[in-house]
């Protein structure tokens, strides 16, 4: 099967530390369709990972490949535009728009906010945006919320916020930076079943999450990452079962 992302042996260094890659670089692809868990302890690199696969950083070797095109030196804005969203682990809204406005405009990509409100297809666009807007938040259990400022959100509901948004993109792959981090269950659960829904649709997801009674029911597959370096990938039931995956991070 044609992969949807190929990423090969991907260096990363801060100063003197070489965070993502260790001495061969960092290999994996994600299959389209696929829903990946990225998972490891504080500090082993998922978050860069995320920042290379967006362009917000660049690999000091090595190649990502996404939708058959290198997009290993792309700037952000266009690896978003081949259909590539991201949720950052700090939600990055407009605190003063309400919920809906914040949903249909591009709060981290201004070229992406200039380009939907110049151009004629805008219009157009708009009713059918908020149309979406809302049922998305519907799905979430924050209808209630739309017309609120985001000012006005709790930070459980800013994270569903901060999905949504990027939902209504309809991305080809959708990279979620521990969307559960300071969510109730309740919302948390309404995530899931907002996330299992887009996965049927056929958006491809990779999840960062500490939260494993969360993830391994969600994921077909994982990754298991160790100091910027892929210790383990399989199933949930192949790493449940994996020895040295379970002492390191799953707790024995
Ligand atoms: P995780 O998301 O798995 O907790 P990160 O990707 O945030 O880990 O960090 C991996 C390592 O890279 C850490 O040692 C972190 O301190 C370092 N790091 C991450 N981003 C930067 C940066 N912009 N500058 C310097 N060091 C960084
Ligand atoms: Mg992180």
């Amino acid at each position: 099967m044609k992969k949807l992302l190929q990423v090969s042996n991907v260096t990363k260094q801060f100063g003197g530390l070489r965070a993502i890659g260790g001495y061969n670089g960092l290999s994996f692809d994600v299959d389209p369709g696929s829903f990946t868990g990225l998972i490891g302890p504080n500090g082993s690199g998922k978050s860069t990972i995320f920042n290379l696969l967006s362009g917000f950083l660049k690999p000091n070797s090595g190649s990502i490949v996404f939708d058959g095109n290198d997009i290993t030196t792309a700037p952000p804005e266009a690896i978003s535009e081949r259909g590539l969203a991201r949720t950052f682990q700090t939600p990055r809204t407009f605190s003063s728009l309400t919920v809906i406005d914040n949903v249909i405009v591009g709060a981290d990509n201004p070229g992406e906010r200039l380009r939907f409100s110049w151009t004629g297809k805008w219009r157009n666009q708009e009713a059918e945006l908020k149309h979406e807007a809302v049922e998305i938040f519907g799905r979430v259990g924050l209808s209630h919320r739309v017309n609120d400022r985001v000012g006005d959100l709790s930070g459980g509901e800013l994270r569903m916020l901060e999905v949504a948004r990027q939902m209504i993109r309809k991305p080809k792959l959708i990279l979620l930076d521990e969307p559960t981090a300071g969510v109730d269950p309740k919302l948390q659960q309404n995530l899931a079943d907002l996330l299992i829904a887009i996965h049927r649709k056929g958006t491809t997801i990779i999840v960062v999450e500490h939260n494993l009674h969360f993830l391994l029911d969600l994921v077909d597959n994982l990754l298991v990452i160790n100091r910027g370096e892929l210790l383990a990938k399989g199933s949930p039931e192949e790493i449940r079962s994996n020895p040295e995956v379970v002492s390191a991070y799953l707790g024995g």
